[in-house]
């Protein structure tokens, strides 16, 4: 896929009205709605800032949650959950909504930016469309949650040309979003000319860079929970990479694929095959695989069990792997070392429990040490690094759970594929 996409530095931004797709879908209180984490907003200022200066008038937009846009959606899910239907009043269904409106993202915007956000109560209504068009350069509008439209997952022509209606421009930089097609995703780019924004734009230099470009040798390190999680990644990784590191619960079903005993490690037997049509094509395209040779077990799945280092491929039946074992961490953090560019996705261990936190914890230092293009994508994966204190170490990591994942699989994201290329 090609990531070499024009971004609002190589566009005249200057004057024009804007449609700014951000990614507010803050964390909240489950009880009071109030946002517990700005990060955000926090990071899509510099791309807002960069606008405003130069005169811009922004009308950005977000989704929030998973609001149910109509009532009789709202019914299904809420019956789906077991409610009894006849007990599901319109009033409700409005009050679900009203736990989901941006105007507290508005709010806190208005606060971090020092000036007013002015807030539309609607996505393309009378609100917003009046708003918009009063709108002066410099100043900044954020329209309601866009998911309040039904039209917007669907990726609704009418909808996405009533957003486009109201701008000159379209911005891309909700990363988090790039994997959806969805209206104000990609569907607005069919009426407007689209750019990046500053985080898409990093997002897509660095990613793309080491994807399409990579500084080598190139090292993947993958690990977590799963294979059935990965599998694309794997595969595309092992198209891309010098070397392929395999960490995590996801390398005892390679282990019992080459014949080990891994008594109760995490396995999907359903993924033997694919385990051993990876380690063939490995060897196929002349790829390094490396599997942990040792593993750190215990007894049980908790915080204090006893740990034990037993091989990989003998571990005892009352026993499962938790954490990469020592001679393991040395030979994975070595082959980092000596990396150009490095892609790390998925903890080596348990790493929520401390005693099985040292496997990913030497690999995080790896990376921040290596003097590689060092990137790290997931979840699970970013929160280690940054609770560990290596996160400003790593050149990049990747904000976007599934579209950094999607993004390492190689597939096409509509929006990123619907910007104007370079
Ligand atoms: P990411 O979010 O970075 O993509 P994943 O969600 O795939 O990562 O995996 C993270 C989870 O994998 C963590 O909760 C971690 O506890 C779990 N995990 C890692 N190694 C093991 C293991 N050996 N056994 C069980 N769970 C593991
Ligand atoms: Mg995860």
């Amino acid at each position: 896929m090609n990531y070499n996409k024009k971004t609002i530095m190589d566009v005249d931004v200057a004057g024009k009205k804007i449609l700014l797709r951000c990614d507010f879908n803050v964390p909240q209180d489950k009880k009071t709605g109030a946002i517990t984490s700005d990060k955000r907003i926090v990071a899509a200022l510099p791309t807002i800032r960069y606008l405003l200066e130069r005169g811009a008038a922004v009308i950005a937009c977000s989704h929030l949650g998973k609001p149910a846009a109509t009532f009789s959606s709202y019914v299904k899910k809420q019956v789906e959950k077991g409610k009894n239907e006849a007990d599901i009043t319109e009033e409700e269904w409005r009050q679900s909504l009203r736990k989901l409106t941006l105007a507290p993202v508005a709010e806190r915007l208005g606060e971090l930016l020092g000036q007013e956000v002015i807030f539309a109560a609607d996505v393309v209504g009378e609100d917003a469309r009046t708003k918009a068009a009063a709108l002066q350069g410099g100043q900044i509008m954020l329209l309601e949650n866009t998911r309040f439209e039904k039209g917007e997952t669907k990726n609704d022509p009418e909808l996405a040309r009533a957003m486009a209606d109201m701008a000159e421009l379209y911005v891309s930089d909700a990363f988090g979003s790039v994997h959806r097609a969805h209206a104000s995703t990609a569907g607005v780019a069919a009426y407007l000319p689209a750019v990046s924004g500053l985080l898409v734009a990093r997002e897509l230099e660095i990613m793309g860079g080491a994807l399409n470009d990579p500084k080598r040798p190139f090292v993947a390190v993958l690990g977590g929970a799963k294979v059935s999680d990965k599998l694309g990644v794997i595969n595309n990784l092992l198209d891309k990479a010098d070397t392929v590191i395999i960490g995590g619960g996801m390398a005892y079903t390679f282990a019992k694929a080459q014949g080990g005993s891994i008594g109760g490690s995490l396995c999907e037997n359903d993924k033997l095959d694919y385990a051993r049509d990876m380690l063939a094509k490995a060897k196929e395209r002349g790829v390094e695989l490396l599997l942990p040779a040792d593993t750190l077990a215990a007894k049980e799945f908790s915080a204090d069990a006893e740990a034990v280092v037993v091989p990989t491929d003998a571990i005892p039946d009352d026993m499962q792997g938790l954490d990469i074992g020592p001679e393991t961490t040395e030979s994975f953090c070595t082959a980092v070392q000596g990396a150009g560019t490095v892609v790390w996705n998925g903890p080596m261990g348990v790493f929520e429990f401390e005693r099985f936190a040292g496997g990913t914890r030497a690999m995080a230092k790896a990376l921040a040490e290596s003097g590689a293009v060092t990137i790290v994508g997931g979840g699970d994966s970013a929160a280690a690094v940054e609770q560990m204190g290596y996160a400003d170490r790593i050149t990049h990591i990747s904000t976007g759970g599934g579209a950094s994942l999607e993004f390492l699989e190689g597939k096409e994201l509509p929006g990123v594929a619907c910007l104007l290329d370079k």
